[in-house]
């Protein structure tokens, strides 16, 4: 589905974003994964090529709240693959505490990354994008992007703001072709939520109509038909793959 492809995922390392990674590459894209540090790079880069030795992937750790680094790492996946078709925003933190123990330092820091970093890599693809005429951005939100939570005001203020940044874009970058969309998965497993008991995921499944936790691959599944042609018409959408757990 993503034959002749070149795209980069921020936060390839682990969790949705290796998962997207994976499956970008076993339909025919070529893959620059970005981590926040050379070492996850690298054990995520052995790990795929165990899988798959001839697989098109390398991996860089810019510091994504840093524009210029942003800027020279999409040219140098640019200059090394002949172009970046895909984007995926994917890196992202989460945050728990009420708001008597949330510091501004905290806050800041979660808008740093959720937020910030995903309008440095909208802005350093889209010179590239609009020259090739088409391009496609994948942001990642959040079922709390819909009613927020009851604590860590942060990440739900944030994945907010990543479903403005992605309605707008697509408004802004349509006539170039580029179409921007989000992926708003529910409770996901990845290492976060394997590491609590059986007892606690069973409570967090119940109330969710499809009775369970969604799996990376069925959120990577998400990123897959969004980046393909298969989406063509589709922009400016923000895709819950939740188990309709907000809804
Ligand atoms: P994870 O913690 O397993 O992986 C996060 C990724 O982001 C890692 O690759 C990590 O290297 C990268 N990252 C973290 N801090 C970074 C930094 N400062 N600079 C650069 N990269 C950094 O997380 P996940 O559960 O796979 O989440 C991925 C995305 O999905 C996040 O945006 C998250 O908000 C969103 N999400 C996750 C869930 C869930 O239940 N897992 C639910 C909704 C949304």
């Amino acid at each position: 589905m993503l034959n002749g492809k070149n795209a980069i995922v921020t936060g390839g390392t682990r969790g949705i974003g290796l998962a997207v990674v994976r499956t970008f590459l076993h339909n025919g894209a070529k893959v620059a994964l970005f981590g926040s540090r050379e070492a996850s790079v690298q054990r995520a880069l052995t790990q795929l090529r165990e899988e798959q030795p001839d697989w098109p992937v390398m991996g860089l750790w810019p510091d994504l709240t840093d524009y210029a680094a942003v800027e020279r790492a999409v040219q140098e996946v640019a200059q090394t693959f002949g172009g970046v078709d895909i984007l995926v925003n994917n890196a992202g933190i989460s945050a728990r505490e009420p708001l008597a123990d949330y510091s501004p330092e905290a806050f800041r820091s979660i808008m740093d990354l959720n937020v910030t970093a995903v309008f440095h890599g909208c802005k350093a693809v889209e010179p590239i994008m609009r020259a090739a005429g088409k391009g496609c951005i994948i942001n990642t939100s959040s079922m709390v992007s819909l009613y927020g939570q009851p604590s860590g005001v942060g990440y739900p203020t944030s994945k907010f703001a990543v479903n403005g940044l992605t309605r707008s874009l697509a408004r802004e970058l349509g006539r170039a072709g580029i179409r921007v969309n989000a992926v708003a998965p529910g409770v996901t497993r990845t290492d976060m939520v394997a590491a609590l008991p059986q007892e606690l995921v069973d409570r967090i499944s119940a109330p969710i109509p499809l009775g369970r936790i969604g799996e990376p691959q069925e959120v990577a599944n998400a990123y897959l038909f969004l980046a393909s042609d298969l989406a063509s018409y589709v922009t400016g959408e923000i895709l819950s793959v939740d188990g309709a757990a907000q809804t």
